[in-house]
């Protein structure tokens, strides 16, 4: 799931994130630029967790079904 330039960008290069793993407290992104990958905070992008956080476990659950 890739994150909106607007709302969030890579830590090392600035480039395009793709979160890859979200758990507990945690959602875990990978720069699509650089490759670096590390974990951020469900809210870190200023959604309230709302947008990313919840929309990638929605979708992470229904893939397992
Ligand atoms: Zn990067």
């Amino acid at each position: 799931m890739k994150v909106d330039l607007k709302d969030g960008v890579c830590r090392s290069c600035g480039g395009e994130l793709e979160i890859t793993d979200v758990d507990d407290a945690t959602m875990g992104v990978e720069c699509q630029d650089c490759g670096d990958a590390y974990d951020v905070e469900p809210d870190a992008f200023g959604d309230g967790c709302m947008t990313y956080y919840v929309e990638f476990l929605a979708n992470h659950e229904s893939e397992e079904e």
